[in-house]
């Protein structure tokens, strides 16, 4: 790190807050993952020491500098009085030590901690007026959550009317637990929809339904963990943890007072053995300062307390036995092959098959059948194998044959100059038109729900559809002859279908399966051309001067649509009224979802020490409000708001006679 200039760690630093972005947005709001947690925590770190090392790159809008997560707009907002944060992360032993010496060193003398398991769901806030539970809410971003009220009343664990008439709110997890969630994923399976990819993904895709009856079949539980306003009485964290499990919260009851470091580490040793047979996911340990006041007095910074820090359990490791490799075409004919094994429990989900990527991975990692191999998730959510534990391969293990054709068509199988990807080139192989419909019909592409692999193999075996424009020619009669589909699910497809001709064209894009143009290639460039005449008549060099979009993404799009039954498989869809243009909303639409208030549309200069929240808090909530937050006051700027020792912005906004608002007068306007 030392030897990068400054010039490089800028470039680092925007490109690690665009993928990190990117992540997030995939994380938090779409409910489905990228990546692996470790890669994103391994990505997020880096751009943390880049910003230690090059403090002039930090930003406001830094991933390290707000909770993460953004609202969905079909939600009704809601403003938390108390913002809900991120908690700080440490991944060995030796870093919660210096965690503890910190905070031992802040407050002047020893510390009892509450060790908590750290639940692998999302944040749920519950707020209750005279002990009736008024509103329910998620995190968001931090400042403002979503309304899930309707939802809430579907968890059955949640209290609707305490014991006491309290005003208060309690936050806590709500989670998936393993089975329900095996199940949930077995169901969507069987129907041929997409997965989810872990527990934690189910649980915020169940929570976060405008249809609350979706919420009602998920079988979502809760830990309650934090009382935001306690009363008196309670002056601790595990006090606090007893008295809301007597007022029904369901509380993790695992949880322990611990002043021994050694005895934390124990802990820890405890739960990473334990955690796989635990019925609900968790993710790591968390330790909190016990004492409230403690609490009170080490404070937050903008994103995390310093009182509370989660140690995350390292990626899991499994071994298991490889029974078969079975080779699939995918649909770009390339020829994969899978290593099918005996079902381990692997980081909170069951896994039986790792894909090998390539014949040359296959050769190099040397699987054979009957070898035991170590299993992880790396770079991906996807499964991989590490190593063949060759202390116990069978004697009698041979190498793997390399197929010569396609397991699907027959055709010979071919190397494309450079790749080292096998090819089956057989335009109509029956594999690679089922793959390309199905991923057509997939959540980032078209969305089409209900139209999953098993349904697509139907549809190709009964020949009712060989391309993806056949989709919309499908008929209620057509989908009768399929193996145990009924009026309803007839119904729900052919709505489905027919809901995904308005897609914006960037989804038809994706869905297209253009090499190298995945979901945020598209949406670059449907947001550059507009529409699909456009982009089919775009040049090479047009496309690749979007930023971020290369020669490789820019070449094979040209080349696929200067083909002519591309250009004919297009108009066909046209033609059945698919949407060809991008309607992605502009700036002026996603103001418009924001409700009014005194801010929105507004540009505001903060300036002074705030005493309630920090700048950034602050302008945090202002931008969630809808205002424009700059760093100068100009004649354009509608409001200054200022704290202590204002200077010279104060004194430019009186002569501009540009209207002056003291924080307090701010924040009554805010709420
Ligand atoms: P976090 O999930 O690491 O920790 C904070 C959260 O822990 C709290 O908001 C709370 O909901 C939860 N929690 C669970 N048990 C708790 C307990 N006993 N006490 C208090 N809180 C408890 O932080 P985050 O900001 O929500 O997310 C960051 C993490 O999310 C990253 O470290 C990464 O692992 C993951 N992430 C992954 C991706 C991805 O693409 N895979 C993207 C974004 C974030």
């Amino acid at each position: 790190m030392a030897d990068l200039t400054l010039d490089e760690a800028r470039k680092e630093v925007a490109a690690l807050r665009d993928k990190l972005d990117e992540w997030a947005n995939a994380y938090y709001t779409k409910d489905t993952p990228e990546v692996e947690d470790n890669v994103y925590d391994k990505n997020y770190n880096r751009l943390v020491q880049l910003e230690q090392e090059f403090p002039q790159l930090v930003s406001q809008d830094s991933i390290t500098q707000k909770v993460g997560g953004q609202i969905d707009n079909q939600f009704t907002k809601v403003t938390h009085e108390i913002p809900m944060l991120s908690m700080g992360d440490v991944f060995s032993k030796e870093e919660l030590q210096e965690f503890d010496d910190r905070v031992r060193k802040q407050i002047g003398h020893e510390v009892a901690y509450n060790v908590e398991l750290k639940i692998d769901g999302l944040s749920i806030a519950l707020e209750y007026t005279d002990g009736k539970l008024t509103r329910a809410s998620t995190r968001g971003n931090g400042q403002v959550g979503e309304d899930v009220t309707p939802n809430a009343k579907f968890i059955s664990d949640i209290p609707q009317t305490l014991p006491e008439k309290l005003t208060t709110e309690v936050r806590g997890e709500c989670y998936m637990g393993k089975e329900p969630f095996a199940k949930l994923n077995a169901e969507r399976d069987e129907k041929g929809e997409s997965v989810f990819a872990n527990p934690r993904n189910a649980a915020a895709g169940s929570l976060r339904q405008l249809d609350a009856s979706i919420t009602k079949h998920r079988h979502l539980s809760t830990f309650i963990y934090t009382w935001v306003n306690p009363p008196q009485e309670i002056t601790s964290q595990h006090q606090a943890i007893e008295k809301m499990t007597q007022l029904g919260f369901h509380t993790n009851q695992t949880g322990r007072r611990i002043a021994k470091m050694s005895e934390i580490f124990a802990f820890i040793d405890e739960y990473t053995a334990k955690r796989n047979s635990l019925d609900y996911g968790i993710d790591g340990i968390v330790l909190k300062v016990d004492d409230l006041n403690l609490q009170q007095d080490l404070g937050n910074t903008v994103k995390v307390p310093r009182w509370e820090i989660a140690y995350k359990f390292p990626p899991e490791e499994q071994q298991t036995v490889v029974y078969e490799i079975k080779w699939t075409v995918g649909r770009t004919g390339v020829v994969t092959p899978t290593a099918i094994m005996d079902p381990v429990q692997l980081a909170g989900t069951t896994v039986s098959h790792a894909v090998l990527h390539n014949a040359d991975l296959l050769r190099q990692k040397d699987v054979r059948i009957g070898d035991t191999v170590m299993l992880h998730k790396a770079g991906d959510i996807i499964p991989e194998i590490s190593e063949v534990v060759l202390a116990k391969r069978p004697k009698d293990a041979q190498p793997y044959p390399i197929p010569t054709s396609c397991p699907s068509c027959g055709e010979k199988l071919i190397h494309l100059k450079d790749e080292v990807a096998l090819r089956c080139v057989n335009p109509s192989c029956p594999a690679q038109i089922e793959e390309g419909i199905t991923h057509f019909a997939s959540r980032p592409a078209m969305n089409i729900d209900g139209l999953g692999p098993k349904i697509v193999r139907q549809l190709i075996k009964n020949d009712l559809v060989h391309n993806v424009a056949d989709l919309y020619h499908l008929q209620a009669a057509d989908l009768e002859k399929l193996d145990h589909f009924k009026d309803k699910a007839i119904s729900n497809l052919l709505n489905a279908i027919n809901n995904s001709k308005s897609n914006s064209v960037e989804l038809l894009l994706t869905g297209l399966g253009i090499d190298h143009v995945g979901a945020k290639a598209a949406r670059l460039i449907a947001q550059k051309f507009k529409n699909m005449a456009k982009i089919m008549s775009a040049d090479v060099q047009e496309v690749a001067s979007i930023a971020t979009i290369g020669m490789t993404i820019a070449e094979s799009l040209t080349t696929y649509f200067a083909q002519s039954e591309v250009v004919e498989l297009v108009n066909e869809l046209k033609t059945s009224g698919v949407n060809m243009d991008y309607l992605g909303k502009s700036p002026e639409a996603v103001a418009a979802d924001i409700p009014d208030n005194d801010f929105k549309g507004k540009t505001v200069v903060l300036t002074g020490t705030l005493a309630h929240y920090t700048r950034s808090q602050f302008t945090q909530k202002l931008q969630s409000l809808g205002a424009k937050v700059t760093g100068s006051v100009s004649g354009k700027t509608d409001y200054v708001i200022y704290g202590q020792d204002a200077g010279s912005k104060f004194t430019k906004a009186q002569k501009l006679g540009v209207q002056l608002l003291t924080e307090e007068e701010a924040i009554a306007k805010v709420k």
